[in-house]
């Protein structure tokens, strides 16, 4: 069976050499005589395994000894709760940067736990840019600001580290993880939801500055107390083995290809592969202002809806999947993640020219 070019913002694409891997393991792993998936998470061979992911994303992601990795379950969701919990003392602030869905959830679900208010927003422009900020406009006696990195549903990116000054910077990096380089030193807390370009769902990975443990809030269920991961080597209960498992594959293979400076070379390549061609006609449009473009989320729209729909539908039936826009902005979304091959992107370009030339507007 022939393999589509899948640009679904997740579960998304993984590598094809990781699914080959994983497959020729599948049944029998190494000399264990069993599946990874039938393995005790204490046996010395799945020891090693999540020992070996964990080195792997320290060395791709080049993080520093004073932080600690934790792969965890419940995806980006509940670290939604968890920051707060794990960061937020009672009574005490924190300010959010809201540039769409999934930071405004982050912040409705911190508003339970405090003092929490949006410092910055793009909401009244349709999330079309993320919002500039200074260190001034922060409160100072925040415990932290959030953000979130790459705005996979609308399609933009944080072109810059905020400044947050001595503030903890927190943020949600679930759609643009190990896709480039990122100076982990510049934030308190990164974490992210595994399903885009790390593995399969069911793992989320959050890295900590060491000296934030240890300050949860008295009814931080123990299962998301950073702490207790933290001191328990991710061990605390059963991990999602195989999907680590997964991840620790795709680590291997980026490191292959040449580390995460390398992946953002391929990355950007085939980012402005899509949008040079948006920019050079007029019959597609990108409604993300140019300098908060996502490398991942290439968002675009004909600008008639049943156009828009006509091509997800025909564009679907060519091998070209999941390119409709998520259901609150429609327009179409092409998720380019790491595993998504460049020659996926470059008939995808050809494939909108075809569909321009065939469907005039009126
Ligand atoms: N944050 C971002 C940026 C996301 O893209 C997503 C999922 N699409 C989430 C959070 C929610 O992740 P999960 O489904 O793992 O809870």
């Amino acid at each position: 069976m022939n393999r589509i070019y899948n640009f679904s913002a997740g579960p998304s694409m993984l590598p094809l050499p990781v699914l080959e891997k994983a497959a020729s393991e599948l049944v029998c792993y190494g000399n264990s005589g069993m599946s990874v998936m039938e393995m005790s998470h204490r046996s010395p061979d799945y020891e090693a395994i999540i020992k070996d992911a964990e080195i792997d994303l320290r060395k791709l992601m080049n993080i520093p000894d004073n932080y600690k990795v934790l792969f965890l379950q419940g995806g980006a969701s509940t670290q939604f709760a968890a920051v707060p919990l794990n960061l937020l003392p009672v009574g005490g602030k924190a300010d959010y940067i809201v540039s769409g869905q999934f930071s405004s959830k982050a912040y409705q679900e911190a508003q339970k736990y405090g003092d929490v208010v949006i410092a910055a927003t793009s909401k009244g422009d349709n999330f079309t840019f993320v919002p500039k900020t200074t260190k001034e406009s922060f409160r100072k006696d925040a415990s932290y600001v959030h953000i979130c990195f790459n705005n996979t549903i609308y399609g933009t990116k944080f072109p810059y580290i905020p400044d947050t000054g001595d503030i903890p910077l927190v943020a949600d990096m679930s759609s643009c993880i190990i896709s480039e380089p990122v100076d982990v030193s510049k934030f308190a807390v990164i974490y992210a939801g595994a399903q885009k370009n790390m593995a399969p769902a069911g793992l989320t990975v959050v890295i900590v500055r060491e000296d934030l443990l240890g300050r949860s809030r008295p009814e931080t269920p123990t299962m998301l107390d950073w702490k207790t991961m933290a001191d328990n080597d991710s061990m605390y209960n059963t991990p999602p083995c195989y999907t680590i498992y997964i991840a620790k594959l795709v680590y291997e293979w980026i490191l292959s290809l040449g580390g995460l400076d390398e992946m953002k070379k391929i990355n950007s390549d085939k980012a402005d592969l899509l949008y040079n061609y948006i920019d050079s006609q007029n019959y597609y449009i990108a409604p993300v202002k140019p300098e908060s473009r996502s490398m991942m989320n290439i968002t675009f729209v004909t600008g008639d809806a049943e156009l828009d729909k006509k091509f997800a539908s025909e564009a679907s039936k060519a091998g070209f999947k999941n390119l409709k826009g998520h259901r609150s902005v429609g327009g179409m979304r092409a998720s380019i993640y790491n595993a998504m091959p460049r020659e996926g992107v470059a008939l995808l370009v050809e494939f909108m020219k075809d569909f321009a030339k065939n469907n005039p507007k009126a």
